[in-house]
């Protein structure tokens, strides 16, 4: 082996994607800089209508975070004390955190084994045993599009239906992905994005939006990321927050909008390369069926615990980087155990165990997907 074959792969490269885009990225940061509107400039409408096209929605509010799409999304429904939110139990953190920001509860769902998406059979049993108990009024679904593959919306919107919920779309890992051939963004009521700097498209540094065909709630979303004001700056018509979308964030955002679509395609590669290499030695990530990922996370099944975590020191010693995403499901948390009502959600105990995530970003060379390959079969 020569020397070049432990050199370090980077879960994420930040660095090589800046230097493959940086005349484009310059060009308009350098445009942020002569013209000074570091909050609501020009770039911020420019990008809500980039990405409002890309996906076929009637509205984009560009707003300060992911986090923030969510809580503004809920609080315009007046989300509250007593109101039961359901959510899947292997997520990231903010699904969960929001709701109880606001007073209400998160009620945990398990999810699919096999495509780690909320499972609209457990979902319906959850909303019945709420109902039965009459605690809580069931109030909202929260879907998650789970490491960028689409939640299953057509069950989704259908128990929304049926059960008169909001049904709102947690995006953050998934624009850019696709489900019978449209675009991810308009699956549900309200769809948050997340630009935090990993996610498939993602800024430097924090930022988000919501997506929506509903003009009302749209305005209602701009009203509440500026303070709930009204028609001029200084009606303040509601109680809001400081939800902005930075000049500066959606600046980078149209520079790395650009390639997106090559990025993509790239990742796809990359997966499919792991998909070819890896069959039969782990599980592979099931495709959701006719859908196409935006590859937010390559995450493998291991048989246990200890063979996941063997695995993973295997692979640092060939300084070939990899993460658990979630090490812990939500209900299991510290800050949320006291806040579940007891119900089993074996799958996401189980998945919290063997799971395993491979780098998976557009800088990735074949010869670096060929060594993680070779280094998760050696
Ligand atoms: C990243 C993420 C969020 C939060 O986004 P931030 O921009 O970091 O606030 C919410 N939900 C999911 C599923 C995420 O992965």
């Amino acid at each position: 082996m020569s020397s070049s074959d432990n050199r370090p792969i980077a879960f994420l490269d930040l660095a090589a994607q800046q230097k493959r885009i940086e005349p484009v990225l310059r060009q308009r940061l350098e445009a942020v800089l002569a013209h000074c509107r570091f909050v609501m400039g020009p770039e911020v409408g420019e990008l809500e209508e980039r990405l409002a096209a890309w996906c076929g929605a009637r509205e984009c509010v560009g707003v300060s975070s992911g986090t923030d799409a969510l809580q503004i999304v809920m609080m315009a429904e007046g989300i509250g004390r007593g109101d039961a939110v359901f959510l899947p139990a292997f997520t990231y953190t903010a699904t969960a955190e929001v709701p109880l920001v606001l007073g209400a509860t998160p009620v945990f769902v398990d999810v699919d084994p096999k495509t780690f998406q909320i499972d609209p059979s457990h979902l319906r049993s959850r909303i019945q045993a709420v109902k039965a108990a009459g605690k809580l009024r069931p109030k909202a679904i929260v879907g998650v599009d789970l490491f960028g593959q689409p939640a299953p919306w057509p069950e989704l919107r259908a128990i929304a239906a049926e059960e008169g919920l909001f049904l709102m779309a947690d995006c953050a890992q998934s624009f850019g992905a696709e489900l019978a051939g449209k675009p991810l963004g308009c699956e549900a009521t309200a769809t948050t994005l997340s630009f935090f700097p990993s996610k498939p498209l993602g800024g430097y540094g924090d930022g988000g939006a919501i997506l929506t065909d509903d003009p009302e709630r749209a305005a209602l979303y701009r009203s509440l990321r500026t303070h709930g004001e009204g028609t001029s700056r200084y009606e303040v018509l509601r109680t809001g927050m400081n939800g902005r979308l930075d000049t500066l964030q959606a600046a980078v955002l149209l520079a790395k909008l650009e390639s997106f679509k090559d990025e993509l395609a790239r990742r796809d590669a990359v997966a499919a390369q792991y998909d070819a290499g890896l069959a039969g030695c782990v599980q592979v990530p099931v495709r959701v069926a006719d859908s196409r990922s935006a590859w937010a996370i390559y995450a493998i099944l291991l048989k246990d615990a200890a063979e996941r975590d063997a695995l993973q020191t295997r692979l640092k010693d060939k300084s070939v980087p990899s993460a658990i995403y979630y090490p812990l499901p939500l209900h299991k948390q510290p800050a949320y155990r006291d806040h579940h009502d007891g119900a089993a959600l074996p799958v996401s105990e189980d998945l919290a165990q063997r799971i395993l995530a491979l780098p998976i970003h557009p800088e990735l060379t074949n010869e670096d997907v060929a060594r993680v390959i070779a280094a998760v079969r050696g």
